[in-house]
């Protein structure tokens, strides 16, 4: 599955005009990234290709999906009308146990095999705006940067919202105590450095296989290792927009392969 993956991206990258424009160190320009247009698709998406024809548009991944991460794409969306994806710069994935996604998959289109986090490789995050990283300036997290994922967490109350703060009470059903919780470690950073994306990957069972805090120019800087499956929670998580994810990329494609290239 991984090698039929790497060749779609490949593909897919050629046509885009990807390949070649990466950076040195895995960190691509803005600019750059907007050219590759490919939506990131939920946990266990086979090939784009088949996905688009393999996807019946059903929403059964959408409607057990406790964190409210998968949409089905508008009429006027990028790729493939009806189909589902995960917009990461809103609501990434949290890589729940079992993937309850891919059970309810009717078609195969998100392959049942990856009921497992080792079968699982939905893309490779990147750094798309290395400057505006707090942590390599030492900026705090704000009452305001954290309030916008308050704003688009659908589970809870307008006081809730407005106050930001979440009381997570036994009675709540899973699926909210879930959010909250997301809630409740992401108000535990205001006033702190940041390190949201690193602290709160949900890579198990080492987050820092995925992603860990580096020095950087006096400062700290997030660095993207091997596990990374590219689920998009530290895209969401971010208060600055520094990460964004490459669909169906590996951490070959992105970091090996550019290791010694010129920034374009
Ligand atoms: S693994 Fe969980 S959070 Fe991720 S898309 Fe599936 S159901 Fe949603
Ligand atoms: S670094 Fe972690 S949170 Fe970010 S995409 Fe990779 S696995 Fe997901
Ligand atoms: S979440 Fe990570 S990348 Fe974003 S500002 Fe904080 S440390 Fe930097």
């Amino acid at each position: 599955m991984e090698e039929k993956k790497r060749r779609q991206f490949m593909k897919q990258a050629a046509g885009l005009g990807v390949l070649g424009i990466a950076a040195a160190g895995g960190i691509w320009a803005a600019k750059d990234f907007k050219m590759q247009k490919g939506r990131l698709r939920p946990p266990g998406a086979v090939p784009e290709e088949q996905y688009l024809s393999m996807c019946i548009k059903c929403g059964q991944c959408l409607q057990v999906c406790p964190y409210d991460a998968i949409k089905l794409e508008d009429i006027d969306g990028k790729a493939g009308v009806g189909t589902a994806y995960i917009s990461p710069l809103e609501r990434g994935c949290y890589l729940c146990e079992a993937f309850p996604c891919v059970l309810a998959c009717p078609t195969g289109a998100l392959d049942h095999e990856a009921n497992v986090i080792e079968n699982v490789h939905m893309g490779m995050a990147i750094v798309v705006n290395e400057s505006a990283c707090l942590a390599l300036t030492g900026k705090k997290v704000t009452n305001e940067m954290i309030g916008r994922i308050y704003d688009h967490t659908k589970v809870i109350s307008a006081e809730e919202r407005r106050n930001r703060k979440v009381v997570v009470h036994n009675s709540d059903p899973e699926k909210v105590k879930l959010q909250k919780e997301l809630l409740v470690k992401l108000s535990e950073k205001e006033g702190k450095s940041c390190s949201l994306c690193a602290d709160l990957c949900p890579f198990e069972p080492d987050p820092k296989q995925a992603i860990g805090m580096i020095s950087k120019e006096g400062g700290l800087f997030p660095e993207i290792r091997e596990a990374c499956v590219g689920c998009g929670a530290c895209v969401e998580l971010c208060p600055t927009k520094v990460l964004q994810i490459l669909p169906y990329a590996t951490y070959a494609d992105v970091y090996e392969k550019n290791k010694g290239s010129k920034h374009a």
